[in-house]
């Protein structure tokens, strides 16, 4: 679907494909600025984190929210309307990770939000057991329509900040979306949605010890939340096990 962008050329409405995305974030945004806010960002996080104690990830947020914030006109969301919270979340291991650190802060049960969203880690769960490339799966089309494991029984995010790139890139400026199916969510175009997932990527390459490194190719690998919960439920179960 090609992008339906607005008539001041700030709003895409509904979802796109990625490649029509970039397309358009080229198209609005001169390389040059794109290369300077990434370096930007990316030293303005590690800074933020030193400086507040808190980790570069949850640091980038706080840049993020900032720019929308000041760029932007308020977001219409508000708790309880979870109509994005019906599709596949994918999210790389910092992301993750930060997202575990949250959950060990809050005290959030995740053997109970696995039992609950059984549902779509089966599905998961049965592409991974199966021979198929899963490069080649359409992870979104496998959990789409399925309430988010982490969405609240009141639908509100039970993780919200430290919520994935992923979430924050889809929202309502104008009016609510009302659609389970994303197809009246609308993105705000700043030149920091533009370069996030690189800036996130980065920011993991460089928090990985160095001998682990591989050469940063501006990405990580990204798993659905179902992915996530399945790998720390079989670790717990190999510790356990021991
Ligand atoms: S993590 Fe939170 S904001 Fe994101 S889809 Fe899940 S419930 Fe919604």
């Amino acid at each position: 679907m090609a992008a339906q962008v607005d008539n001041i050329g700030m709003f895409i409405k509904g979802m796109t494909q990625p490649d029509e995305l970039i397309k358009y974030i080229q198209a609005r945004f001169p390389e040059e600025e794109i290369q300077q806010a990434y370096t930007q960002m990316v030293e303005a996080s590690k800074a933020l984190g030193r400086d507040e104690k808190i980790t570069p990830l949850r640091a980038f947020w706080k840049l993020l929210d900032r720019s929308y914030q000041k760029k932007t006109p308020p977001m219409q969301c508000g708790e309880g309307c979870a109509h994005c919270c019906h599709t596949g979340v994918t999210l790389t291991q910092m992301e993750w990770d930060g997202i575990l650190k949250l959950v060990e802060e809050k005290g959030i049960d995740l053997e109970e939000i696995i039992e609950r969203s059984q549902r779509t880690i089966k599905k998961v769960r049965e592409v991974l057991k199966s021979n198929r490339n899963i490069d080649q799966v359409d992870w979104h089309n496998l959990v789409i329509n399925q309430p988010c494991p982490f969405l609240g029984e009141d639908q509100a995010c039970m993780v919200y900040e430290d919520r994935p790139l992923d979430c924050r890139l889809v929202v309502a400026f104008r009016g609510i979306c009302d659609s389970k199916k994303l197809e009246h969510a609308q993105r705000g175009v700043v030149v920091e949605e533009a370069i996030g997932s690189t800036v996130v990527a980065k920011l993991q390459h460089d928090q990985t010890p160095k001998f682990k490194r591989r050469r940063f190719q501006g990405t990580q690998p990204l798993r659905l939340f179902q992915h996530w919960l399945i790998l720390w439920q079989d670790k717990k179960s190999s510790k356990n096990k021991k």
